[in-house]
Order: structure tokens, then sequence, then C-alpha cells
């Protein structure tokens, strides 16, 4: 009923969107995808292929400055109207088209990037997590947030430039009962992938236990 009055409107072209969708479907049909789930060696994987234990990696849509999807994952993060609806909407779209190939094949668990406790509180929600559930949700692969941990608050990464993100990152992950984590196929999932270091840094710490592998997924690559 409250539909009725305050109708929603699809974040990227502001039309009014049925039931519950997020996005209205021309939107949803013309997202920059970038079809790195059925590319090997993709722009993704390039960025982590000296880790010994990386398997594969893809984002879902290009992120370009300027481009209307920068402004809509922009909402979705901040301001009084953040929406992780959004992220959990592409998510699911991502879901179900990456299902068409073997992206999502022996991954056993979804590890979303942590938020700082402090960052969490100020915002309310962790993105990663929101797209976490709509990739879940999808693929019936369970969501893990308890073993990797966020242990420092980092300078905010945006506002890190070039080769100093790598040094801003260091050491700010850790991880509770590696042992649990033991012989396990994990899929690391962030907003947007940029330079990789803050998955770098996770992989970093996952890297020890013993047949623990991982994979990448991001709802956004930047070009
Ligand atoms: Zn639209």
């Amino acid at each position: 009923m409250k539909d009725l009055f305050f109708p929603r409107c699809c974040p990227l072209c502001g039309h009014v969107v049925e039931d519950n969708a997020v996005f209205c479907e021309d939107c949803i049909r013309n997202l920059p995808r970038t079809e790195q789930a059925f590319l090997r060696s993709n722009m993704t994987e390039a960025l982590f292929a000296h880790e010994d234990k990386f398997i594969r990696g893809a984002a879902f849509l290009f992120f370009e400055k300027e481009a209307p999807i920068q402004g809509t994952l922009h909402k979705m993060k901040y301001g009084l109207f953040a929406d992780p609806y959004i992220g959990y909407a592409l998510a699911c779209e991502a879901a179900a088209e990456f299902m068409q190939s073997d992206f999502f094949d022996g991954i056993d668990v979804l590890l979303p990037v942590p938020l700082h406790p402090k960052r969490l509180r100020e915002r309310g929600f962790n993105q990663a997590e929101w797209i976490c559930m709509g990739l879940s949700e999808v693929t019936g692969i369970p969501m893990d947030t308890t073993h990797l941990i966020r242990v420092l608050n980092n300078a905010h990464q945006a506002q890190t430039a070039g080769i100093k993100r790598t040094e801003n990152v260091k050491n700010i992950f850790a991880v509770t009962h590696p042992e649990e984590l033991y012989k396990k196929h994990v899929l690391l999932v962030d907003d947007i992938i940029t330079t990789g270091a803050t998955l770098q840094a996770c992989m970093k710490v996952l890297s020890p236990i013993r047949k623990c592998y991982f994979s990448v997924f991001g709802i956004g690559k930047t070009r």
C-alpha cells in the first residue's frame, strides 16, 4: 500500500518500476556487462594471477567515471538514502547470468570483504554483505561473515591514490578459526574492484590456510 504513494523508481533512469523490482527492464538489459565469467584470463583475473591459490575472478559490470552506473553504485553506499538493495539486486542479476558459465563451480562459501565495525556503525550495513546475500539467494552457496574479519580501520580507499592503496590495506584483515576454512574454495566478494589491493590483503591472510583456495567476484571493475 505504501508503494501507491511512494512508488519505487529505477535508480538508473528514474522511471517507476513495478512490483518488487529495483531496476527497470530496459536498464537491466543495457547494463555495461564485462562478460568476464565467460572469459578466462580476463582483466580481473590478471590482477591476481601471481597468487598461487587463486582460481578465477570476474566482475559483473564495467565501472566508469561519469557513467550512469557510477552514480547508482554511489547511491548504494553513501548518503542519507544509501540503498543496499541496489547491490542485492545487481548481485541477483549477476548470479543468474554467471550460472550459465562454470564460474560458481566448486565454490563452497561466499566471503564478503568486511567493513571495520566503526564504519559499519556509521553506514549501518556492509554493501559487500548485501551483494553476497544476492549471490547466495540465487546460487544457494552459503555466506560466511565470521571467519574473515577487519582488524584496522584504514583511511577511505577511494581517497588514497595509486600505489599507496596497497600500503593502505596491509595487515588490516585477519582470519578467526582458520581450520574451518581448511579445504574450502572461497569466493571473496567486493563491490568495486580497482587495483585489487583490498582483495590481495584478504588473500594474504587466507593463503597460509592449508588447501584453502580463493576466487573473486565484484559488481564493478574499473577499466
Ligand atoms: Zn531504468
